[in-house]
């Protein structure tokens, strides 16, 4: 079996990764819900793009991915949810002690409590069409630590743990999850960290990328959004039936080291 005609979400895709994902998953057949907190012309306009270029139904739903209530409306809107693809995520980088509250209520809601209302949400369509697939876009943060990002790498370990309970309870059903756990992916959340670390380092933008952001990456390559989109595509296919409640890890050696 393929992804073709399956209808998959994937939230937070006006963007990054998840825009990237959603074009995979159009490319081999799929037809797609973007998803992100805005509701702008431009939004709507990706998805039109998207069913245009690759013959498939292309929606963009808003829904606030920090809102337990508005995660479950997404999939209740999108009426059908073969795949889904928890991508949604911010960043906040500050030592502990520093750390603003509210930003790490919006990194645990936004990172983590969303793929549980979605999925809660998605499940009952998974059984009820008889196949399904949660795709978890975690982190190579969801398998190790840096400093400065506690909500973050809290929040990433916690989606491995879901991704495992959610494969345990759907296990002898036709529906897998699994979690993705990419290294650095050169998108505007990455983008957004530079200028910060330039500034704490007093080093240049390329300094920065080769020293210090793809410092613990050994391929010193950033990886891309449609090689994301291709383990997506991957995980989504017959090949990957039996492949449950696992992490892959597309982080050019990291956690190799
Ligand atoms: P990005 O900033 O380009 O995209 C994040 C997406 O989430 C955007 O579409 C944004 O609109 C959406 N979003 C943010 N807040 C939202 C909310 N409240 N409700 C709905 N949507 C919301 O970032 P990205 O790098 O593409 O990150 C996507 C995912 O991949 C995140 O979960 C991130 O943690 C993970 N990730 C990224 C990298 C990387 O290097 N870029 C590495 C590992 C994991």
């Amino acid at each position: 079996m393929t992804v073709q005609g399956k209808t998959a979400v994937i939230t937070g895709s006006n963007s990054g990764i998840g825009l990237g994902v959603a074009r995979e998953l159009a490319k081999a057949g799929a037809h797609v819900v973007l998803n992100s907190f805005t509701d702008r012309d431009e939004d709507h306009a990706l998805a039109e793009e998207i069913g245009k270029e690759f013959g498939v139904t292309a929606r963009y739903i808003k829904a606030d991915m920090s809102k337990g209530d508005e995660c479950r409306a997404l999939i209740e809107k999108a009426g059908t949810c073969d795949i889904l693809v928890n991508n949604a995520g911010i960043q906040h980088v500050a030592g502990i002690d520093e750390f603003p509250a509210a930003k790490w209520d919006a990194i645990i809601a936004i990172n983590l409590s969303s793929a549980f209302h979605t999925t809660a949400a998605a499940l009952p369509m998974m059984r009820a069409a008889g196949w399904g697939r949660v795709i978890n876009i975690a982190s190579a943060h969801g398998l190790t630590a840096s400093p400065y990002k506690s909500a973050y790498v809290a929040a990433k370990h916690g989606v491995v743990g879901l991704t495992k309970v959610t494969a345990l309870e759907t296990a002898e059903e036709p529906i897998t999850c699994n979690a993705i756990c990419p290294g650095y992916v050169l998108t505007p959340l990455v983008e957004a960290q530079i200028p910060d670390t330039m500034e704490k380092y007093g080093m240049d933008r390329e300094t920065v990328i080769r020293e210090v952001l793809l410092d613990r990456q050994p391929s010193k390559q950033f990886a891309t959004v449609e090689e994301l989109g291709g383990t997506c595509v991957f995980l989504a296919s017959s090949a990957a039936n039996q492949i449950t409640g696992t992490t892959i890890s597309v982080d050019g050696g990291w956690t190799a080291l």
